[in-house]
């Protein structure tokens, strides 16, 4: 099955019919993060409709300011959400430093939380890299997907270490950095992801769909010297040890299994 661990249906606005028959046509499982509540509320709407879709609740970090003085309003999506995403931090598309305090604050009530329910998150650390790390290191943070990670390697590697998972997505067609990362990763900590719609609209400006998931698996394979069929189970297999015995996931598990 074709996993794709880290997009945001919501955001497909009129293409959304087409991506879902896309999904359903070629079974992509696929997890939709969400950036605010108005997201999650869509994503929640959108996942009624296909077992094959996960709705995930998060803030992300270029929205923290618009919620740091209202973090308690959160508290019943974060409750009800099966694993967080996207939550985490950003300095590189953030330029104000003002708003890093926000960011900071917001991601921490989310770490508090998860702490308390034990989720699994999909985080972006996007120029933040090292501080993401040291605050998922103070609340022991046990089950980390990092997404797009396109950092320093020693970074990296220290995540690695952590047992953290981490999501390859459409960058990894067009950049050495992030290829020379897909080839690196141990093969059990890798998932993928295409950040549908937006991600490969910034690195080319038209919208990804669904599909775009078996360009990355290929490049993947291309890089690791292996096939597609192979990516695709060992990300199935990583995603379903990932979510092994978590009472939050019995309906992703069954979708997958
Ligand atoms: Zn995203």
């Amino acid at each position: 099955m074709l996993i794709d661990a880290h997009c945001h249906l919501d955001r497909y606005e009129e293409n959304l019919t087409y991506a879902l028959e896309q999904i359903t046509q070629h079974r992509i499982f696929t997890i939709s993060n969400s950036m605010d509540l108005p997201s999650y509320k869509q994503n929640v709407k959108i996942a009624a409709t296909s077992d094959l879709i996960l709705p995930l609740f998060g803030i992300h970090p270029w929205n923290a300011s618009e919620y740091v003085g209202c973090l308690e309003d959160l508290d019943w999506a974060i409750s009800e959400s099966p694993m967080i995403g996207e939550i985490g931090l950003d300095y590189y598309f953030v330029n104000e430093t003002s708003r890093y305090d926000d960011q900071r604050k917001v991601f921490e009530h989310f770490l508090k939380a998860v702490r308390r329910q034990r989720k699994i998150i999909i985080v972006h650390t996007k120029g933040a890299e090292s501080e993401a790390l040291q605050l998922l290191k103070k609340y022991n943070t046990e089950r980390v997907v990092i997404h797009w990670y396109s950092g320093p390697w020693h970074i990296l590697k220290a995540m690695v270490e952590h047992g953290f998972y981490f999501t390859i997505g459409v960058e990894v067609l067009i950049s050495q950095h992030i290829q020379d990362i897909a080839a690196y990763l141990p093969a059990e900590l890798m998932l993928t992801e295409t950040d549908n719609p937006g991600g490969k609209e910034s690195l080319t400006g038209t919208i990804g769909t669904p599909l775009l998931i078996k360009d990355v698996i290929g490049k993947l394979a291309e890089i690791r010297g292996t096939s597609d069929q192979i990516i695709m189970t060992t990300v199935q297999n990583n995603l379903i040890r990932l979510g092994d015995n978590d009472p939050w996931l019995t309906r992703a598990q069954a979708s997958t299994g």
